[in-house]
Order: structure tokens, then sequence, then C-alpha cells
């Protein structure tokens, strides 16, 4: 077994073999601009652009032209809720979406709210997902966007945004969801759920970071969306750029790959999943589950560790990476706002851990970190009893 473990697959994960070799040629001899079509090297990168936006609209259930490339899912959630607003502010300025959002749609939100959008942002129960009703009841003449995310990055939970899609369908009003986090780990497909617009991002599926799709739909209704990019008028004037080839080939990749080993994958990373949560059940007492069991990715775990702080757990640890919380906020030393929105306390918020299983995560790996997770909690424990939790 190699040191370091990685159990962070939701910050990132590392690219798979065989997406990087897919990419390689495209850094080197087959470097063209894709929009370069009037010569050989601009037309095999179009194509290699091309066939991923194939690969990618089949794995989701879309057609190609329902595909646009970005520099990732937070430029994504970006474009489509600025986006939306920059285009449908005539019909209404207000806006719904959930309090456990990525900070890529609170922050996007909070930039409209300035601007005289109403923005309501409703709460989650304690298994972290938004009650279906809420966001019914939410809704309003003038609502033109709801925005909810098809699982979290911190606690897995899940989202019922089939249903979420149909109430707005219903209404006429626009559906964008953040599946960064789901593709891969649960079924996705927007022939099922009835989004208008979805974010996906390549590196949370062993692709490339600084490359994600947004998802367009064109038919019933066709969405338009205000350019957030302005230049040379690419992916069909929607966001202007060079396009990133080798991250595009790699994350059509990424997506062939996660489609394929979908069923084998799911089912071992579960089962490593709750192998990690039954160890550390059996070798430490005061731990207890952020959110529910059954409603969540197959490859989140978020525990608290009673009366130890995780900060400290994870100082102590130094060959197993996890984590306090989204990587984007891991320099802010609150408490996750994503485990208070479920209703922890700061103390509970502090002492909680995320792992992510991933890919190439193996059982001896999971029993090495139950081992060292229960050690070093139960010597914290003693070694300061009540300091643990002092407040900093
Ligand atoms: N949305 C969710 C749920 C995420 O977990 C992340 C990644 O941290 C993002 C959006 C942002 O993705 P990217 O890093 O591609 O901008």
């Amino acid at each position: 077994m190699k040191l370091p473990i990685y159990l962070d697959n939701h910050a990132t994960t590392p690219v798979d073999p065989a997406v990087f070799e897919a990419m390689a040629p495209y850094f080197l001899e087959k470097f063209g601009n894709a929009s370069s079509t009037n010569h050989s090297f601009g037309r095999e990168a179009e194509r290699a652009v091309e066939h991923s936006r194939r690969i990618i609209a089949e794995a989701i259930g879309a057609e190609p032209d329902e595909i646009y490339f970005t520099g990732g899912a937070t430029e994504s959630i970006n474009l489509a809720i600025l986006g939306t607003a920059q285009s449908y502010y005539g019909k209404g300025r207000h806006i719904v979406s959930v309090v456990t959002e990525h900070s890529a749609v609170i922050d996007s939100l909070k930039l409209l709210e300035q601007k005289g959008f109403e923005i309501t942002l409703l709460p989650v129960d304690k298994s972290g997902s938004v009650d279906v009703e809420l966001v019914e009841k939410s809704l309003k003449d003038e609502t033109i966007l709801v925005s909810v995310m098809t699982a979290n990055n911190e606690t897995g939970s899940i989202n019922k945004v089939e249903a979420i899609g149909n109430i707005c369908g219903e209404k006429g009003i626009l559906f964008h969801t953040d599946a960064t986090q789901a593709i891969g780990k649960i079924p996705f497909n927007v022939s099922t759920v009835p989004a208008s617009l979805a974010s996906l991002t390549g590196h949370k599926i062993y692709g490339p970071k600084g490359v994600g799709v947004l998802f367009i739909r064109k038919t019933s209704p066709r969405i338009k969306l205000v350019p957030q990019t302005h230049g040379g008028g690419h992916e069909n004037g929607v966001r202007s750029g060079t396009l990133n080839v080798p991250g595009i080939v790699g994350l059509g990749k990424a997506v062939q790959l996660s489609a394929e080993l979908f069923d084998e994958e799911t089912a071992r990373i579960k089962s490593l999943r709750d192998r990690l949560y039954s160890g550390l059940q059996s070798e430490v007492s005061g731990i207890e589950i952020n959110g529910s069991m059954d409603n969540r990715l197959p490859n989140n775990l978020n525990v608290r560790f009673k009366n130890v702080r995780a900060e400290n757990i994870i100082t102590e640890i130094r060959d197993i990476a996890v984590s306090t919380g989204a990587a984007c906020s891991s320099a802010s030393p609150k408490p996750s706002r994503i485990l208070k929105a479920l209703g922890l306390s700061d103390e509970q918020a502090y002492s909680s851990v995320r792992f992510g299983v991933g890919r190439f995560n193996t059982e001896e790996e999971i029993d090495y970190a139950v081992e060292k997770f229960s050690k070093t909690v139960k010597m914290l424990r003693e070694s300061s009893p009540l300091a643990e939790l002092s407040t900093k």
C-alpha cells in the first residue's frame, strides 16, 4: 500500500491514466485551434472537440448542440445564473435556490441581489435535502429561475431534482441544477431530470481541472442566455474563448469511462464507503453521521467525532487526505455553513470530517484509515478530554 492515501475525492479526483493518455497528443502533435478550420491542424482539433461533445451529450441524454464547454462548473454556474437573470429579467426578478448550494451559486445570487433581484434561499432538512413542497410554495409569478444542486459536495445529500424540475416546467420557470458531484455517482440524465440548465466539471470524475460543461436545453423552451464572456463568439456565441482542446478531450474520455464503469464502480465505492463507516463505528465511540445514510452519494461519508476537533485529527494524521469541509472554504476558520444548515451546532460542525471515496481506493486503504482515525480520536480524547472543544 502506498502512502499517503487520498480520501478527498469530493475536492478533486486524480486524472485517470486512460484520460491522460487520450489528452496527451492534443498538447503536442495535435495542438491545433479548434476554430482554425481552414487547415488540417484546426480541423483535427475541431473533430476531437465535437467527438467529446457527442460522448457527453449521449451520457446525459442531451443533444450535442445542447453541450457548451466552459472552464469548469464555477463558470457554468455563473453563466447559467447571471445569463438567465440578464436574459429574462423583463419577465421577473425572483430566483429561488437553497442555502447548501456551492458558493458559485450563492455568490452569483448575492451579486444579483445587489442589482435588485429578490433571492429566496430555502433551508434543508436534517438529511441535507430541500423539501419539494417548500420549493413549490416559494414560487411566484415573478420567479424566473430555480437553482437546486443534484447532490451536495460536503454531505453527499441528494435532492429530488426530477420532481423540482417538473414543478418548474409546469409553471414555465427555468430550472438549473449543479450536477457536479452527481455525475458518475448516481444516474443523471436530462431526459428524466427536466433541467433547463445543468452544470458539470471534469475534475470530479477523473478528468482534468479547468474544463466543464453547461447543458442548455434547446427545446420546450429554447433557452437564451446572455453571454458572460465576450470575444470570438465560440460555442455558438454563448462562451467566447479559445477552446481547451486537451481538456475537452479529457472530459469526454472521463465521462465515457464513468458511464462504462458506472454499475461496477458505484457498487464497489459504496461498499468501501460502508466498510469505512462500519469500521469506524465498531472501533470508536461517539461517532455520528451528518445527514442520512440512505439519501446520500455512494462515495460520501460525513461524520462527527464527539468531543474532538476534526482539525486536530487531520493535523495528527499526516498520511491520509480528508477534509473538514468544501475545498474552496477550507481556509476559513468558520464552521461549515452546510453542516450548520443541517442543524448542527458549531461544536458538532467543528468535529466533522468529510471522507470522499474514489475509483482508486482499496480495501486495504480503508482498513488503514479506520485504524488510524480510531487510534487518533481515542488519543486526542484521552490527552485533552475537555480542552478539545474549547473555542479558539
Ligand atoms: N459545484 C459543486 C457542487 C462542487 O463541488 C464544485 C467543486 O468544488 C463546483 C461546483 C465548482 O467546480 P469547478 O471547480 O469546476 O469550478
